[in-house]
């Protein structure tokens, strides 16, 4: 029997089974329910923000409050649907008071980020705030980096990562607002011809010697 590929849907439910079962996962307590990705489980964007906020929490699904509200027309603008891209987030309960995401927090979901990474398979990653950056990218700050593309040598692949502001932090200031807007239209161009950039073996060195390059 020639044996069928699973399909990345159905890899993203038992993935995102696997999370609600997993007892060890922090923050579950004083959150309402998981807020796992969704969207297109082949897109070529995957949008990876911080955790979910009061109404991520409510709803269950990433970026519904106003922040969501300023990515779907940020979208929009660059002419993409929300359903065409995957909208994530690093930690996948939402943080009592909305406070920032402690590092063993981070660690005990990452496993599980790079999972969903490597079904969806994205062209680009685009970091949301300085937290999904210093995934890919640590000790940058986003401040010198938004908006510059960098090859990532991630899980032994070559990955494309755009690091961008929060779009709440592009909410609480007008000046934040433009950058974002004007990293935000570099995507469609990215999609079609990737930069070249220097590429090295490992990701953290790799991003440092690209950042120098910039
Ligand atoms: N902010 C995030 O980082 N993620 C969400 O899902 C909502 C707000």
């Amino acid at each position: 029997m020639i044996p069928r590929k699973t399909m990345p849907s159905s890899l993203l439910s038992d993935l995102k089974k696997r999370m609600e079962e997993d007892r060890n996962l922090p923050l579950r307590s004083g959150a309402t329910q998981l807020v796992f990705g969704e969207g297109d489980p082949d897109a070529e964007i995957y949008f990876l923000g911080e955790a979910p906020g009061y109404h991520e929490d409510q709803q269950g699904r990433p970026f519904v409050g106003l922040a969501g509200k300023l990515l779907n027309e940020s979208l929009e603008e660059i002419g993409l649907k929300r359903q065409e891209v995957y909208i994530s987030n690093v930690v996948r309960f939402r943080p009592p008071g909305n406070r920032d995401p402690l590092p063993e927090e981070l660690a005990a979901f990452d496993p599980y980020i790079d999972e969903e990474i490597k079904i969806i398979n994205p062209k680009l990653i685009v970091t949301l705030g300085r937290f999904s950056m210093g995934k890919f990218i640590p000790n940058a700050k986003i401040s010198q980096i938004h908006g510059k593309p960098l090859f990532i040598n991630w899980s032994s692949q070559e990955i494309m990562v755009l690091p961008m502001f929060h779009p709440a932090a592009a909410l609480r200031s007008e000046e934040v607002l433009k950058m974002f807007k004007q990293d935000f239209k570099k995507i469609p161009q990215l999609l079609k011809e990737p930069v070249q950039v220097e590429k090295k073996e490992e990701s953290t060195k790799s991003a440092n010697k690209q950042l120098e390059l910039l």
